[in-house]
């Protein structure tokens, strides 16, 4: 008797909702094939969540998808047009090396993007070569999925492969594609190239569609283009207020690289900072120190701004009564942004309820920090736990000042100091993917082909609030250099 296998299915449930938007907004085209794909990572909880079949994907089938070798069934490939400020200056770009394969219909009925990064050319290449290389693509998955783990909005990373192909950065590389999964891949520079080039028919098709798929309550608002933009300011006001709170530089702040959706995108440049200090640049292409930690919510102001003149035509037929209309929101975004980071911050002092001078408390706090070049990270750890023994800072004058304030703070609300330290335990994560532990990761994984430094360290940054005892190693600092850590992007 002949043995019948049923072949597994792999759960693709595609739809493209983006295809049927206006032709000038994307080009459709195929992956370019690789030679010979083989997977290095796979996300089985995010697989399992998005309703796929993680041995399935594993298969030589499923790791076609993932190379670009196959399209699975229901999708549409294209490459998305955008344009964006590059550094203040705007310039046409679109996915030169990546392409929207389709959304999947999750199992709740939601849609997300899939998107191959490192699929080959496309018409927005720019000279590039449309490939990615292995380190960079590794690097994407353990931030992004470190950045999910921390509850902050992101795109996350369904899987690495290798596609048995060298590329050429300044010497040979390993080729490799990362899947990507975001809520959308629309970027205020995808607003800016409608705005600049498109109709304005174009540009109600793309503001509609936006709208639709991330707003879907609209319908009860009377003007749903400001409501559009408001919403994204909110969004962002509370992403960046979650990136300071946590030490995160995005390193490349240009409106290609900001989403609609609120969801962090683009981990190029991005690092975390260790010593406190505003002025924190790890991008070797951030000579100016544009896009530095302290600058974040600034840029994001700035981006936004770009967004709200993109809306113009739509806010209102009159361009002064649209441009009073723009100008009031922008102008709302700092409340917002510092109001977020206050209630995080009163968070990771353990502070429940609202007192006038917390914000002095804790400037106060930043700025012993600052002097003394103390961890950000680790200096609430130590806070939280109460060990106030392992650093400089914590032996001088200023500090116990600082600390008799906190504690008498603390002592006024009426939450015991229990409370507070479960507060606190869970506002300042056990670990950050320390820039030294990210390079150890890749090393051993670009250089010798082993995987098991990646996966510990993924399993300890998946959940950065357990405190767990294994976690306790990843919070030691880099050995001292006299050269400072460096990102690059595009790599
Ligand atoms: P990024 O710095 O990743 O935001 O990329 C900026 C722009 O450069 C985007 O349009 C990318 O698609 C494009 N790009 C980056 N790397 C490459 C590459 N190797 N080949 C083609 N386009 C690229
Ligand atoms: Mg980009």
């Amino acid at each position: 008797m002949t043995e019948r296998k049923a072949k597994i299915e792999t759960g693709w449930n595609l739809d493209n909702s983006y295809a049927r938007l206006p032709k000038s907004f994307f080009t459709s085209l195929n992956p370019t094939p690789v030679c010979s794909p083989k997977l290095i990572i796979l996300n089985h909880s995010l697989a399992t969540s998005l309703g796929l079949n993680v041995q399935a994907l594993q298969s030589n089938d499923g790791v076609a998808v993932f190379a670009g070798n196959q399209i699975p069934e229901g999708a549409l490939p294209l490459a998305q047009a955008y344009s964006g400020h590059q550094f203040g200056h705007f310039t046409m770009l679109g996915d030169g090396r990546a392409l929207l394969l389709g959304e999947q219909i999750i199992p709740q009925g939601n849609r997300v993007d899939i998107q191959l990064k490192g699929s080959g050319k496309t018409p927005y290449s720019r000279g590039g070569d449309g490939r990615a290389s292995l380190g960079p693509m590794l690097r994407e998955y353990i931030i992004s999925e470190a950045m999910h783990a921390l509850g902050i909005a992101t795109t996350r990373s369904l899987a690495v492969v290798t596609t048995g192909e060298s590329i050429i950065r300044e010497t040979y590389l390993p080729g490799a594609i990362l899947t990507r999964v975001a809520t959308s891949h629309l970027r205020v520079g995808t607003f800016e190239y409608v705005s600049n080039w498109g109709t304005l028919k174009e540009l109600k098709a793309l503001a509609d569609y936006t709208l639709e798929r991330h707003f879907p309550d609209v319908d009860v608002v009377e003007n749903r283009y400001l409501f559009l933009l408001k919403e994204v300011i909110k969004r962002q006001a509370l992403l960046i207020a979650k990136w300071q709170l946590v030490g995160f530089i995005h390193g490349v702040m240009n409106t290609d690289n900001m989403t609609i959706s609120g969801e962090t995108i683009d981990y190029g440049p991005c690092a975390f900072m260790d010593a406190y200090d505003p002025k924190t640049v790890f991008s070797s292409i951030d000579t100016y120190g544009r896009y530095a930690y302290g600058n974040q919510p600034h840029i994001a102001a700035w981006n936004l701004g770009r967004f709200a003149e993109s809306l113009l035509p739509l806010l209102h037929v009159n361009k002064t009564q649209a441009i009073k209309l723009a100008q009031d929101e922008i102008s709302s975004f700092n409340e917002l942004y510092h109001c977020n980071w206050l209630t995080g911050m009163r968070a990771k002092l353990g502070i429940f309820n609202e007192e006038l001078q917390d914000e002095s408390i804790i400037q106060g706090l930043l700025n012993i920090m600052q002097k003394y070049g103390a961890d950000y990270t680790n200096t609430f750890l130590a806070l939280t736990f109460d060990k106030l023994e392992d650093m400089s800072m914590f032996g001088t004058k200023e500090f116990s000042q600082w600390n008799e304030l906190w504690q008498a703070r603390l002592s006024r609300q009426q939450e015991s100091k229990a409370s507070s330290h479960e507060l606190m335990r869970n506002s300042n994560p056990a670990l950050i993917p320390r820039n030294h532990r990210v390079e150890e990761a890749l090393e051993a994984a670009v250089k010798h082909g082993d995987y098991n430094v990646m996966e510990r360290f993924l399993d300890v940054l998946s959940n950065p609030y357990a405190h767990s005892s294994k976690q306790a190693d990843y919070s030691t600092l880099p050995a001292p250099s006299n050269s400072p850590y460096r990102t690059f992007c595009g790599t």
